[in-house]
């Protein structure tokens, strides 16, 4: 595992460890949402940085990505390399 994410605590940008998340947080109702479909999205974990504003977002861990939505995701969005 590396560490170069905001989930270590410490941002890889800045190097600041004024990290926040809304991680485990009761999110219905707000907007940081991945949506594969209309019957299909997640509410994501946001960790941000307050010495740059670096932020990432992750579908949380308990969330299971099922192959259909792989299939979907594969189809429908564009591969970075
Ligand atoms: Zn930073």
């Amino acid at each position: 595992m590396q560490d170069s994410t905001l989930k270590s605590g410490k941002c890889p940008k800045c190097g600041s460890s004024e990290v926040y998340t809304d991680s485990g947080k009761d999110k219905r109702g707000e907007r940081m949402q991945l949506v594969i479909s209309s019957w299909k999205w997640y509410f994501l974990d946001t960790y941000l940085c307050l010495g740059c504003f670096h932020f990432e977002e992750y579908v949380p861990e308990n969330e299971k990505l099922d192959e259909k939505i792989i299939k979907k995701i594969k189809e429908t969005w564009k591969k970075v390399n």
